[in-house]
């Protein structure tokens, strides 16, 4: 038999648009022809199990292997093969029309990078490297002649019969000049254990074995010669499609080893397992997060019945999940689509906030059963939990029970008992409960301790995402502030209406307060005379809390990098009340007065950790003199 034929299809030259849009993704070609050939075998063991092939099925491994000097990589399966008229069907129809649509879908879209390799191609793919293709197939229905089908990717093909032993199908390419980098063994291997490593059947990959010893020299001594032998390359029941009865944690750890080399084990994880309204497996890892989050996306890995589609798990996962690490596999994520169809699929949303909801029932797990193993947790899951509360409504609702808050001091509550803790001698003179915090409490000690005096609590927010934080909760709780411990003098961060009798006259506030202006210098620093107590510092630096807030949020980009190009606007407190200022007013010279305003604004200047260069230096010159004094 002999038959050539032209496929039907309206595009006469798909070949080379195609080409041009998955130029990035060439690769995918491979996991393409590997997945068909599961499928085929999968397909095989389903018929023989329901008793539609009574014949043995023998050895059903799959072989991937190439020959460099014919140009050559072939993929071998003994799965149930196809007759002449199912390959006219299946890939002269099917594969082709499955092409076409994609060239005719896609052709005028500007975002065609975006779905390059969401798109499965299928077999037509393989004409991304190969100048010619050949299939050489036999069917498992008994007495079926084996065919040969070759093509050169244009819509010419031709199909003859063929000598085959074997049920099953072999596809042969014939790779192109371009392509021939994939002519390589490491290439290859590379490749397979990207996309293939957890197929459910076996695959055998030929990999070069370095120096067998190989007789004797004319010398007597051992010579050596390469030898290529066949490998098994991946797992064929990997772990997350075992029952979690089954397994222990050393069985967990173990698999993250081997999905994540180099990383420190993982904190704890969840096994996913749903079969309805979708199918979903998988297991999800929690690392140790730092504040280097950035980095870490991108870890989870997509599957779509064992075969790797893709690491890029944006709109399946929540975004705040997409810090954590591990598999997802589901049958049910529509793959051939583009983005935007994906974020509308019902499915795609049915996952989401499955998974949300099985994060959101573990961490109350683990904070219920033992709090302080929680607690210790914190500090590395606390990123994702805050994360999750801010983006995530549904996340919010129970997270409110175990989110915790961190003081300065180590203490950890939940956001009710927090609220409870201070709320006797942190409420100001409004009603409004006032949360004290600190960015960085290596810089910001003198107003820890300043408020601590007070007996204020002061929270820990030194957290990538926690400026976000901040501004989150002061939205969500009811009649509550929250303030930088820097941000306001200490009896105004929490304004209890406590007022000080000032021993300063109005006449004398004046002539302080312009003593100070002169002093500073710098219309940027807004001096104002309060009676604080006499212990608290004679000078206090403070940006507001309203300002400072834009001024981060700039940094993060956004709507407010306006604010980035704006000059930084101090408050400058002078306590009218400390003894620095009734020295100050005591001091005979002009000269001196300046001296002693300019020492304590700089002291407060470098409180703030403000004080650099020459002023640092003058400051340093001038306590000199001070204490020689
Ligand atoms: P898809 O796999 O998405 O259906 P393909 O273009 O990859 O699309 O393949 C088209 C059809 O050709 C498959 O559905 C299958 O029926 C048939 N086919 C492809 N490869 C093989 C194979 N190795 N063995 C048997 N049938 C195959």
């Amino acid at each position: 038999m002999e038959e050539k034929g032209t496929i039907s299809i309206h595009t006469e030259n798909i070949f080379p648009i195609i080409k041009k849009f998955l130029y990035s993704d060439h690769e995918i070609f491979l996991r393409e022809l590997v997945s068909n050939a599961v499928d085929a075998t999968q397909k095989l063991k389903r018929l023989t199990s329901i008793g539609e092939i009574k014949d043995e099925i023998g050895d059903t491994t799959i072989e991937v292997s190439f020959d460099k000097k014919k140009k050559t990589i072939t993929i071998q399966d003994r799965g149930i093969g196809m007759t002449a008229e199912e390959i006219k069907k299946y890939i002269n129809q099917i594969a082709f029309s499955g092409a076409t649509e994609f060239v005719e879908k896609f052709k005028d879209k500007e975002d065609v990078q975006d779905i390059i390799g969401k798109f499965g191609l299928g077999f037509y793919s393989s004409f991304m490297v190969a100048k010619q293709v050949e299939i050489i197939s036999k069917s498992h229905e008994a007495g079926a002649e084996a065919a040969r089908w070759v093509c050169d990717g244009s819509t010419e093909f031709e199909i003859t019969t063929a000598k085959k032993e074997d049920r099953g199908t072999t596809v042969i390419l014939h790779i192109e000049k371009d392509s021939e980098d994939f002519l390589d063994e490491f290439k290859l291997k590379g490749i397979l254990d990207k996309y293939c490593k957890f197929l459910p059947v076996p695959i055998k990959f030929g990999t070069t074995e370095e120096s067998v010893e190989d007789g004797k020299d004319k010398d007597g001594k051992p010579k050596y010669k390469k030898v290529t032998k066949d490998r098994i390359i991946n797992e064929t029941e990997p772990l997350w499609t075992k029952s979690p009865a089954d397994l222990k944690d050393e069985d967990y750890l173990s698999f993250y080893k081997e999905l994540y080399p180099m990383t420190e084990d993982p904190l704890f994880w969840i096994h996913l397992n749903v079969d309805y309204p979708f199918n979903l497996t998988g297991i999800l890892y929690f690392p140790k997060v730092k504040n280097d989050f950035e980095i870490q996306k991108n870890k989870i890995q997509l599957y779509s019945r064992q075969v790797f589609i893709t690491d890029e798990v944006k709109d399946v996962v929540p975004e705040f999940l997409m810090l954590l690490h591990g598999v997802i596999d589901s049958p049910d994520i529509p793959l051939n689509v583009s983005r935007s169809y994906l974020q509308s699929d019902g499915n795609v949303k049915k996952i989401n906030s499955h998974i949300t909801k099985k994060v959101a029932d573990k961490l109350s797990e683990l904070f219920k059963k033992d709090r302080k193993a929680y607690e210790e947790k914190w500090d590395d899951i606390g990123v994702f939990v805050k994360y999750g509360m801010l983006s995530e409504e549904k996340f919010y609702e129970k997270a409110k029970e175990f989110g915790l808050f961190k003081n300065v001091d180590n203490k950890y509550s939940t956001l009710d008992e927090y609220a409870e803790l201070i709320k006797a001698n942190q409420t100001d003179k409004d009603g409004n409960l006032i949360y004290l915090y600190t960015s960085n409490p290596g810089t910001q000690d003198t107003y820890i301790q300043t408020a601590k005096n007070k007996s204020f609590d002061v929270l820990l927010m030194d957290g990538p995402i926690d400026s976000h934080f901040v501004n989150f909760l002061e939205q969500r709780l009811e009649k509550t502030q929250l303030k930088r411990v820097d941000a306001d003098a200490i009896n105004k961060l929490i304004d209890k209406d406590e007022n000080i009798e000032s021993v300063l006259t109005k006449e004398q506030e004046e002539k302080v307060k312009g003593i100070f202006e002169s002093a500073i210098n710098n219309t940027n620093m807004k001096v104002n005379i309060a009676s604080l107590s006499p212990e608290e510092m004679p000078v206090t630096i403070t940006m507001s809390e309203f300002m400072r807030r834009m001024k981060d949020m700039s940094k993060m980009g956004g709507g407010y990098a306006m604010m980035g190009n704006m000059p930084d606007q101090f408050e400058v407190t002078v306590n009218g009340n400390s003894a620095v200022i009734d020295k100050i007013l005591k001091a005979k010279k002009a000269e001196k007065k300046a001296q002693l305003a300019k020492q304590a604004y700089d002291l407060a200047m470098l409180s703030q950790n403000m004080l650099t260069g020459a002023d640092l230096t003058n400051f340093i010159k001038r306590s000199v003199s001070l204490a020689a004094e």
